[in-house]
């Protein structure tokens, strides 16, 4: 294949194999005027200069009688050589029965001997080169070079080639892809890269071989595959991955997959692709799933995400995302007493109305926009206080919720302090939740990151404690001002014993890291009896407050407001 880029606009090189002297001359002086021609006596001296320099010859002129080595013999040999078969072959003969036999070996056409007219030779030999080219040229778009596999366009192509013929079957397109493949290459060297994706190629082809499914490869590590509807991905997935770990059993690839099932006919190829891509992109990253299947619920709830993903720039500009706050209140005096507030988002969309921060906090966390709405709920909170301290002359500290994304933010210290300069407060006017999950993934930097924050003045709080990631070592090594325990620990604090034993065992926990307990969730006033009890300083819930709009959190702190 490489050879026709090779020979692209140069002139054309050709072999001529005969032991006769007269007729090497003779095509000689009819080919040299427009190739470049070289000669070889018999059929061994033509193999080594093949063998040496086989890549540059467009063409061999054979004939079939000669010593040392015979034309059929080199012939045979071409055949066998993965590189030298690919060489068309004229065969220069005087008899049928050698016709016959050099066609089953593989010669392209014929010249007969004697001679026929210069005209007849030169326009076959231009014929044949020009077919060879054509056809590397095909299989050269047609094949991805390092599998084998189909490319995508043509992968394209042959499914509606087979849905003209068979339009009544059941189909499915599947993609499979393989997560932070960059890593394998990077960790171990692209020729270990290549050979995942050549293992998986070869599963794939061994697989659909008898079923009659096409596959490719395209953006070097997706595979798709359409077949025939019925097939068991499950446990087709299960039998890549043994043979992968049996053939690479150095290290664990983690594939997902997404799969289309019987795909709607009036759709085109294009979308079955995309759907099965969508479906198989879902669950990237999520080490708990690997295969997931393309539905209509899904198909809209992808396109309710992309909307979504869409008006979020638009939605900051307008100021269509407001920022609520939840009172959070002392508990352990007399009377309870407003403590701080919790800044939480809302989005009052235009066209969608009130949208849940459930709906868009953890698509925005699994793409990276989670840091551009954080930096507007900051900017939006740190103005709110400044502007209630100026208003009202009081200072109400505010939460704000910092993703995990944010924490690895080189600018973040400097992002805050400026915030805080801007606005006139004090660091401890304005704390940051922490999510406990956060503090599963890169323990180091994350310490250092709150070490740092920490003495420039702000306050920490572990927001969601106990929602299941944290280990109490990690408590031992990280600064913490406060806990806030998970919700679920109040909703079944009440239903049974253990329950409850694990609300007094977070508020143990605290008391001997000797910082407070932030209750969450609180909606009754026997959860705050239960809870006083225990010791817990502090409640955020709807027994309080639900969040508010800023213009009604002023009741909070306002007493004439207060009715
Ligand atoms: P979170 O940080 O754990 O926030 C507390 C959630 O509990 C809030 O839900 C709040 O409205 C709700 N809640 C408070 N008291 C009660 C109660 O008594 N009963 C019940 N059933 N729920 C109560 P919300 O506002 O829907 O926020 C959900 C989550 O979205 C938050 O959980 C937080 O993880 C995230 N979130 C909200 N705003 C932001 C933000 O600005 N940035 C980031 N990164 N995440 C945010
Ligand atoms: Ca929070
Ligand atoms: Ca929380």
């Amino acid at each position: 294949m490489q050879s026709y880029i090779e020979k692209g606009g140069l002139r054309r090189h050709i072999l001529i194999v005969d032991d006769e002297l007269i007729n090497r001359e003779i095509l000689g002086n009819l080919l040299s005027k427009d190739y470049e021609v070289h000669f070889a006596e018999n059929g061994k001296e033509a193999l080594d200069i093949l063998l040496k320099r086989e890549h540059i010859y467009s063409l061999i002129l054979l004939d079939l009688l000669m010593p040392v080595m015979d034309g059929f013999k080199l012939l045979e040999l071409l055949k066998e050589d993965e590189a030298l078969r690919t060489i068309p072959v004229i065969v220069m003969t005087s008899e049928k029965d050698a016709e016959v036999r050099s066609i089953k070996l593989g010669a392209a056409d014929f010249i007969t001997k004697p001679y026929d007219m210069p005209e007849v030779i030169l326009a076959r030999c231009e014929r044949i080169i020009e077919l060879q080219e054509d056809k590397s040229l095909i299989s050269a778009a047609e094949k991805d070079h390092l599998t084998g596999l189909y490319t995508k366009d043509f992968f394209t192509e042959y499914i509606k080639q087979i849905e003209k013929y068979n339009p009544e079957k059941n189909a499915d397109v599947a993609v499979i892809n393989i997560e932070h493949f960059h890593l394998i290459n990077e960790l171990y060297g692209r020729s270990e890269g290549d050979n995942v994706l050549t293992c998986i190629a070869e599963i794939l082809s061994e697989l659909f071989e008898d079923s009659h499914g096409i596959c490719c490869r395209t953006e070097a590590d997706y595979f798709y595959v359409y077949a025939e509807n019925g097939n068991d991905y499950d446990k087709l997935l299960v039998s890549i991955l043994d043979c992968l770990t049996k053939k690479i059993p150095a290290y664990h690839v983690h594939l997902r997959m997404g799969v289309y099932p019987d795909v709607d006919k009036a759709l085109t190829a294009e979308n079955w692709i995309d759907r099965a891509k969508t479906a198989c992109d879902r669950i990237r990253g999520d080490y708990s799933r690997h295969i997931a299947y393309y539905n209509n619920e899904f198909y809209e709830k992808s396109k309710y995400q992309e909307k979504l993903i869409n008006d979020i720039d638009g939605a900051i500009y307008n100021r269509d995302l407001i920022v609520f706050y939840q009172p959070k209140y002392s508990i352990q005096g007399d009377t309870p007493t407003l403590r701080s507030a919790e800044a939480l988002i809302r989005w009052k969309h235009p066209e969608l109305g009130m949208i849940s921060p459930g709906d868009f906090i953890p698509l925005f966390e699994s793409n990276g926009l989670i840091q551009k709405l954080d930096r507007y709920v900051w900017k939006e909170a740190a103005r709110q206080i400044g502007e209630w301290k100026k208003t009202y002359g009081v200072s109400v500290p505010v939460s704000v919720n910092v993703s995990r994304m944010d924490i690895y933010y080189p600018k973040l210290r400097e992002d805050f302090k400026e915030l805080l300069e801007t606005n006139g407060l004090e660091t401890n006017e304005l704390m940051l939740e922490i999510t406990e999950s956060a503090y599963a993934d890169n323990a180091d930097q994350l310490v250092n990151v709150i070490e740092n924050l920490r003495n420039d003045g702000f306050m920490i709080e572990m927001d969601d404690f106990g929602s299941g990631y944290s280990s109490l070592n990690m408590l031992t090594t990280i600064p913490i001002d406060a806990l806030k325990m998970d919700m679920k620990f109040i909703r079944n604090m009440q239903k049974d014993e253990k329950s409850m034993k694990l609300v007094e065992l977070v508020l143990d926990i605290a008391k001997s890291l000797q910082v407070p307990v932030i209750a969450e969730g609180v909606e009754t006033e026997e959860q705050l009896k239960l809870l006083k009890a225990r010791g817990c300083d502090i409640i955020q819930g709807y027994y309080f407050s639900k969040p508010v709009p800023p213009e009604e959190f002023t009741k909070f702190f306002v007493p004439e407001e207060n009715n």
